[in-house]
């Protein structure tokens, strides 16, 4: 398969390109130049097929040989290593666990899928190749854990003091390995202008072969279409109508992979894109007009985006038809007050706890369904609500344990480097650390 870029159609790229080089000329995002049909044979039948078949099955076409048949199989089984159960909240609405990986999030599994392929496309390589990122909180960890012991990489994260959750920190910096984690004395955009820095550095580059895992990078786009498959395939099992699937949206990543696996012949009744204050999306669906904004904080952090970079993807797929794209989805924008007030009568009523991102999703399908009653869907639960503690005590009044997945990596101890928020300092680290090995 190749790739075409969608700010210059005359760049195109095979898979291995595309993952090394994450983006094309003029930051261009790549984009699949056909798109591959499911067997309607295996989207009717899926349950019976294992969790590792399907996976495989829906990332082959877009690989090709460039990865052989055996790699593959085994890349595509480590992305999808635990649970993902799909469960009724109440009789309309469930949810889709993507919250049982490693670092309790669902971007796990692209970032797994990612680092694998890496791996795989630069195992003749002598340099090793340096991962570098910036984190607000929740990608580093899901990076760290993904690439971790994969050999031939290296990781480096830069967080900021201070300014991530203890369970958030524990993940980027208790791992050790080949996972380094730097302390910054700043914030994270601070963090973001140093890593900005270091990729247009020539010094640095002449060194060491510096890559990044950054959410548009195909090889952590592709791999969320397995979620909608393996939802699919339970949700089969008791309902006889399609769903509507709801999508906690900030980039705009995940969303447009359900999307792409729809168009591939996924059965669903209709996508609605949930966002929280951060609205461009759903003001798109209203008036047509396409207006980036400034983010806005909010409890849902993870989705505080205020240019959303797949929304050209998802225009893309619809050939740029808005009376099409606005049949098959919907948008809406939910607040903090009723993030809260969704996480607090959903426990008590149902006595499940959403994080504020699912929250968002639950309030979003909820105003859809009653708009459009007698269908049924379920939300996409993309964080345990262990990582937003404060908000969910706070709504709900209750005290969430730490999970059991957890408990060894809470008693690990924090190794990091602390650096001020200085390049210099940086690139000492990254050059001393390439003259070790
Ligand atoms: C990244 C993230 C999202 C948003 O996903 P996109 O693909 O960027 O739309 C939603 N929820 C959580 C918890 C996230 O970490």
């Amino acid at each position: 398969m190749n790739y075409y870029n969608l700010k210059d159609e005359q760049e195109t790229v095979d898979f291995k390109t595309a993952t090394i080089k994450s983006q094309g000329h003029h930051k261009g995002l790549f984009f699949p130049e056909s798109i591959p049909q499911f067997d309607q044979d295996f989207i009717q039948n899926l349950h019976l097929y294992s969790n590792e078949e399907i996976a495989f099955r829906c990332m082959k076409d877009f690989i090709g040989d460039e990865i052989p048949e055996e790699v593959l199989k085994k890349i595509a089984a480590e992305t999808i290593s635990f649970d993902i159960p799909l469960k009724k909240i109440n009789d309309s609405i469930s949810v889709l666990e993507l919250f049982h990986g490693p670092t309790l999030a669902f971007k796990d599994v692209g970032a797994r899928f990612m680092s694998r392929c890496l791996s795989y496309f630069l195992k003749d390589q002598h340099k090793k190749v340096t991962v570098l990122v910036a984190t607000s909180g929740d990608t580093g960890g899901a990076v760290a854990h993904g690439f971790y012991n994969v050999p031939g990489i290296n990781v480096v994260i830069l967080y900021p003091k201070n300014r991530v959750s203890l369970v958030q920190e524990k993940q980027l910096t208790a791992l050790g390995g080949n996972i380094y984690a730097l302390e910054v004395d700043g914030n994270f955009d601070d963090c973001q202008r140093l890593v900005k820095q270091a990729f247009s550095d020539e010094g640095i580059n002449s060194e060491l072969f510096l890559t990044s895992a950054n959410s548009i990078n195909i090889a952590r786009w592709l791999p969320q279409q397995i979620y909608y498959l393996l939802a699919l395939k339970q949700w089969q099992q008791n309902e006889k109508t399609d769903p509507v699937i709801c999508v906690p949206s900030g980039n705009f990543g995940n969303i447009c992979a359900g999307l792409l696996a729809y168009f591939r012949g996924l059965s669903a009744e209709h996508f609605v894109a949930a966002c929280n204050e951060n609205d461009v999306v759903p003001d798109y669906l209203e008036t047509r007009q396409y207006h980036p904004k400034k983010a806005t904080a909010t409890l849902s952090n993870a989705m505080d985006v205020g240019d959303p970079s797949n929304f050209t993807r998802i225009m893309e797929l619809f050939e740029h038809q808005f009376e099409h794209l606005k049949t098959m989805i919907s948008g809406y924008s939910i607040d903090d007050q009723l993030t809260l007030q969704t996480i607090q009568e959903v426990y008590q009523k149902y006595g499940y706890v959403l994080d504020p991102h699912a929250a968002v999703a639950f309030a979003s399908l909820e105003q859809y369904l009653n708009e459009n009653p007698g269908k049924k869907g379920f939300i996409l639960g993309t964080a345990h609500p262990v990582k937003f503690p404060e908000a969910v005590e706070k709504a709900a009044s209750i005290q969430i344990e730490i999970p059991e997945e957890l408990n060894d990596l809470m008693k690990k101890d924090k190794k990091t480097v602390e650096i001020h928020a200085d390049f210099e300092e940086l690139k000492r680290f990254l050059l001393n650390k390439n003259q070790e090995q």
